[in-house]
């Protein structure tokens, strides 16, 4: 391997990245171009759930890049069908559409909640989404995002997202009206910093959306797919949403989202929703691999136990460090520090010696944990070993 870096000046610069290439993965690790290797708590960004290049993808991949790439959206093809059916076995919903990112599945749910709103509540298309959430970086879900300063970036913005607080009934209730369509939001915030709405707020919020004859969307993209140690986030609460996005882990890695919904909300018509590659075979034959995998026996409460011991290790490492304390669903946490070096603990773990850890601090005061699912408990502790060092 040369050890000279391509040039990097012809991508279009978007954001800060550290100078060097990720060459290879296997399960938690990942080697740069160097050949040092880095223990993985981001995993593409809470994507990669079943680690770096798993079997089950590798071989979903080449078994169907065998035998059908893409015979165009206007045809049915047997992968697709098959995650489909299985998605609405193992939800309270009963029809999946497939895409490529999580911007577009709730592009989606925000099309169908609008949809809805004009056949069945007089043209009704307001969705309450909540103050700090992220949707996604189209210009409808940057409308629909709560992110602070994202309602001017690329002004104006589609109109119709008020929004509400996370855990705040009432802020929620104040801005139902005539116009009101839907009420959208993350089960746990992820991006805000691993927010969890509380199983109350979740059922009250149910309950009010089922009363006012309007809409509960539950956008899954980080949450769902065992992230949280159930299939879906929306379980833990015992609610029934009317509209979940799912995104990030449903395809291991590989471009896959989903919109689903109960029958009730289906109401697109010829040509109202679709797109070039949405259901393509190559995808989600990995889908299913991945949804396989995650439904096998064992895997999700091994997921549970996983989160437990890494929540209760966090709080000790706080305890012991005078740090705030710890949050979050499964293993999607976050460690609260008693200040704002998150940045700089990120910057120092992946310069560690001889091996880098990656870690994400979505906030100055956070520092987020979105291991595989197929976590060890060996690489929880190794992170864990390394993180204290850091702290120190
Ligand atoms: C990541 C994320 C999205 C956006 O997904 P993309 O694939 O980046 O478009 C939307 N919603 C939530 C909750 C997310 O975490």
């Amino acid at each position: 391997m040369t050890t000279a870096l391509p040039d990097t000046n012809a991508l279009m610069w978007v954001t800060a990245r550290p100078d060097l290439f990720f060459v290879q993965g296997s399960g938690a690790w990942l080697s740069d171009q160097r050949g040092k290797r880095y223990l993985d708590f981001v995993q593409g960004w809470a994507v990669n759930c079943l680690g770096h290049c798993p079997p089950q993808i590798q071989n979903a991949l080449a078994q169907q890049a065998a035998r059908l790439i893409n015979p165009s959206p206007a045809f049915f093809n047997e992968p697709s069908a098959r995650l489909a059916q299985k998605l609405t076995e193992n939800s309270c919903f009963d029809r999946v559409f497939f895409a490529n990112t999580g911007a577009e599945a709730n592009e989606g749910a925000i099309k169908l909640a609008r949809k809805w709103g004009q056949k069945f509540r007089e043209g009704a298309y307001e969705i309450i989404t909540l103050e700090h959430s992220f949707h996604g970086r189209t210009i409808a879900t940057m409308s629909a995002s709560g992110k602070p300063g994202w309602d001017r970036i690329f002004a104006p913005q589609v109109p119709g997202f008020p929004k509400a607080r996370m855990n705040d009934l009432e802020s929620v209730e104040a801005l139902i009206g005539p116009q009101t369509a839907a009420v959208m939001l993350e089960p746990v915030q992820g991006e805000a910093g691993v927010i969890p709405a509380n199983s109350a707020f979740l059922k009250a919020l149910r309950e009010l959306t089922t009363a006012e004859g309007i809409l509960l969307i539950v956008d899954e993209v980080q949450t769902g797919m065992g992230r949280t140690g159930t299939l879906f986030a929306y379980e833990q609460a015992g609610i029934a949403p009317d509209i979940m996005t799912l995104g990030k882990g449903i395809g291991g890695g590989v471009p896959l989202s989903a919109l689903l919904a109960t029958e009730a909300v289906c109401c697109f018509e010829a040509g109202d929703q679709g797109g070039t590659y949405n259901g393509n075979p190559l995808m989600t034959a990995v889908g299913l691999a991945v949804l396989d995998t995650v439904l096998a026996p064992g895997f999700l409460p091994q997921v549970k136990a996983n989160g437990e011991y890494l929540s209760r290790q966090l709080q000790y490492l706080a305890e012991e460090m005078g740090h705030e304390g710890e949050r979050g669903s499964g293993l999607l946490r976050a460690l609260v520090l008693a200040d704002e070096r998150g940045p700089a603990l990120v910057e120092a773990a992946r310069r560690l010696e001889p091996e880098g850890l990656l870690l994400n601090s979505p906030r100055p005061n956070l520092i987020r944990f979105m291991p595989a699912l197929n976590v060890s408990r060996e690489e929880i502790d190794q992170m864990l070993e390394m993180l204290r060092g850091l702290l120190r």
